[in-house]
């Protein structure tokens, strides 16, 4: 490969050299011609893979229509795809935007504009968890509370306060007579694949009630099918009252939602929020093309399939090489391994097998399939994977072993490896 030119794109990513110049399915093609399985989807957004057939057409035929006219008039393809979010979750409205953050500011707005028009302005403070991530907005990374993204860039957004991610008590001591809203993922993604259990979920529902808190659902990254149902927090029985969702919905194309129940979304009157390019009829023709393959019957139930077949598989990948993984996490096609090494080591030992995983938090690499991907596909990037792990085990092995102790063990795992 070349050196690439000094870029002018403003250097706020660390990005791996690779340049990709097609993509089909679940593999996408570099400009050299090599071949990568990615089961990282763009970050869980290609949800139905690289140029679907139904998503091209449907894209080339608004295209050959009408791109934009500004939500200055109606536009009938985000009049029926709001009729459909809605026919299928427990919202009521839905507010298009273009991105997740933004889909989050609408969210975070909302809930305060509600006990706004219930003559409690004061109740504007919303209560988030360590681990979280709402995206990079003022407002949203504020929210997610991570320092690092948050600090040099002035005062933080007032009003979020977080709590550890299992501690009821810490959650009871945060929630005040200014505390109006509460707002979590399902499953953390960017955290490292935390799964919030059920029950956990139900009690943060009931909690909610009983403090006339709204909850809030960030689906971002969970929704639109990841975890086998159209919506992560469905396995749970919980119902949000707003929810923010984005990624998937696009299948590649910019887009996200903020869903509401008619009550949460009360106080969102003419003039109170709004947006230029936010639901233009690009977006909502891709949109609706990506409800159209993932509500038909038996998809959400093949992803969910899918889904425990790879987890199963990975198990297998860590009893083999438990000083590599350490743990696996997940829903459906939302799935985590912990490393036992750096996750950077593995995303990189996989990327040389040309298999495309994400680093998360807490030292984890996620695997966000597009939502297509096969089982023989899923048996090969388990094959992949399990060649990028003998790579790091051999080359832990090499460097001028230390005497004695793990390195039989070691060996062995790198024949088995390769077997
Ligand atoms: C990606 C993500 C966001 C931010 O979405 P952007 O489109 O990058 O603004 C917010 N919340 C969650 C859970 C996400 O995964």
């Amino acid at each position: 490969m070349t050196q690439p030119a000094p870029s002018h794109i403003l250097p706020t990513y660390a990005r791996a050299p690779l340049e990709f110049e097609r993509g089909d399915g679940v593999w996408l093609t570099t400009v050299d011609g090599d071949r990568y399985l990615d089961l990282g989807g763009g970050i869980a957004v290609a949800s139905l893979g690289y140029s679907h057939p139904h998503l091209v057409a449907a894209l080339q035929e608004q295209g050959a229509k009408l791109w934009h006219t500004s939500n200055l008039y109606r536009i009938p393809g985000g009049e029926r795809l709001a009729d459909r979010l809605v026919a299928a979750t427990f919202a009521d409205v839905v507010f298009f935007t273009n991105s997740g953050a933004e889909a989050n500011e609408a969210a975070i707005k909302m809930a305060r504009k509600y006990h706004a028009a219930n003559g409690q302005p004061e109740r504007f403070r919303i209560v988030t968890f360590e681990g979280a991530f709402h995206g990079r907005t003022l407002a949203t990374i504020a929210a997610g509370g991570q320092q690092k993204y948050i600090e040099g860039f002035g005062p933080k957004v007032e009003g979020f306060d977080q709590v550890p991610f299992d501690d009821h008590d810490a959650l009871e001591a945060a929630v005040g007579p200014e505390t109006g809203a509460l707002m979590v993922e399902p499953i953390q993604g960017e955290g490292g694949i935390r799964v919030f259990p059920p029950e956990r979920l139900r009690a943060l529902r009931a909690f909610c009630d009983d403090r006339g808190l709204l909850l809030v659902f960030d689906e971002i990254q969970t929704g639109v099918g990841r975890t086998g149902t159209f919506f992560a927090g469905e396995r749970s029985g919980v119902v949000p009252d707003i929810m923010s969702i984005a990624k998937g919905i696009g299948g590649g194309f910019p887009m996200g939602a903020c869903l509401a129940t008619r009550e949460a979304a009360k106080g969102m009157t003419v003039g109170s929020h709004g947006t230029t390019f936010g639901g233009n009829p690009l977006a909502m023709a891709v949109g609706n093309a990506v409800l159209d393959v993932v509500l038909e019957p038996g998809f959400l139930d093949r992803v969910k399939a899918a889904g425990l077949g790879f987890k199963q598989r990975l198990a297998e990948l860590q009893d083999r090489y438990p000083e590599v993984i350490a743990e696996i996490r997940g829903d459906g096609l939302m799935l985590g391994l912990r490393g036992a090494v750096p996750n950077g080591d593995i995303v990189a030992a996989a990327r040389d097998r040309h298999v495309l995983v994400i680093a998360a938090g807490d030292n984890v690499v996620r695997l966000l399939p597009p939502l297509v991907i096969s089982d023989s596909e899923i048996a090969e990037a388990v094959r992949r994977l399990d060649a990028a792990c003998a790579d790091i085990v051999a080359r832990r092995a090499a460097p001028a072993a230390p005497s004695g102790e793990a390195d039989s063990h070691r060996t062995s795992a790198v024949l088995k490896g390769a077997a």
